[in-house]
């Protein structure tokens, strides 16, 4: 196999932005994508240093209009899409259902939900064509239990897995694997206002660094996970053991 071609989505900052600086020093081409153009720009330069194919794409995921023009982005500069790290997402403000507003359900819903759909959606498309391809859907540890004062974060993240194991079903018989990763807390922006006690983040009693989601990410990518299809991979320190 030649050169990977590897789309990153949220590559702007934590989770996308440490892997795709750890894929740029396994000389992989990369598509990064973000919806904040800054930091998707400061990811573009720091992965140069490893890298120079590599391209930035200016998009938000949960608009359809946006996820075609990274996916054309990619064919055009490399012609194909080999890998895809399907991670953007946001936090919801903490509160309890009752009292949870409709517009920031909404709104995380179409971010981490439908903004996962939209690129499972048109990324499969062209992955089928090839007949190849991996895909790997940032879910959480709110994906496989309940998180108070977080439950529209936690139905958005329930509903990836769901995506993942139909995805994994539909399209492995087209040589493509689809596989989702349940970070539990990880030092990024994302958590930088959250307080917790060491034993609230599990056995370890402590958050990851962005570099421990990082090195999962890079092996179900790799050819070493090639058995590995439909997973739904906790990297949580045991928080939900
Ligand atoms: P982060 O805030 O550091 O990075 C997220 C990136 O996604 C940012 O660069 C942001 O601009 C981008 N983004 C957000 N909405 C976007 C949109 N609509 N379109 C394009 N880009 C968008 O957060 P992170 O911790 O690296 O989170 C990455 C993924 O990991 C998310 O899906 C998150 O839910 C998941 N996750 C994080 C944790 C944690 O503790 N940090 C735990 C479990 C899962
Ligand atoms: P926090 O400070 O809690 O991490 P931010 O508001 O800074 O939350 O958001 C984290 C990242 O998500 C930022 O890079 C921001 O640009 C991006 N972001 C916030 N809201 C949205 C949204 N509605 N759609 C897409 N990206 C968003």
């Amino acid at each position: 196999m030649g050169q990977q071609v590897v789309i990153i989505t949220g590559a702007g900052n934590g989770i996308g932005r440490e892997t795709a600086k750890l894929l740029a020093t396994q000389d992989k081409a990369l598509v990064l994508v973000d919806f904040d153009e800054k930091s998707g720009q400061d990811t573009l330069h720091a992965v140069k240093e490893h890298q120079q194919q590599a391209i930035f794409v200016h998009a938000d995921v949960s608009k359809s209009q946006d996820v075609k023009k990274y996916v054309e982005a990619a064919k055009e500069a490399f012609g194909r899409i080999d890998a895809f790290i399907n991670n953007a997402g946001v936090l919801s403000p903490p509160s309890l259902l009752a009292d949870l507003e409709e517009e920031t359900f909404d709104n995380v819903i179409s971010v981490n939900l439908k903004g996962t759909f939209l690129g499972l959606k048109y990324v499969l498309k062209e992955m089928e064509q090839q007949q190849s391809g991996v895909i790997v859907n940032t879910s959480s540890s709110a994906g496989i239990q309940g998180q108070p004062y977080l439950g529209g974060y936690a139905a958005s993240k329930h509903g990836v897995i769901g995506l993942t194991r139909t995805a994994a079903i539909e399209y492995g018989p087209s040589g493509i694997r689809v596989n989702a990763i349940c970070p539990g807390g990880v030092m990024t922006n994302m958590t930088k206002g959250l307080t917790s006690s060491p034993e609230e983040n599990g056995p370890l009693r402590r958050l990851a660094d962005a570099s421990e989601i990082a090195n999962v990410i890079a092996f179900l990518i790799s050819e070493e996970a090639s058995y590995v299809n439909g997973a739904v991979v906790p990297i949580d320190g045991g928080l939900t053991s």
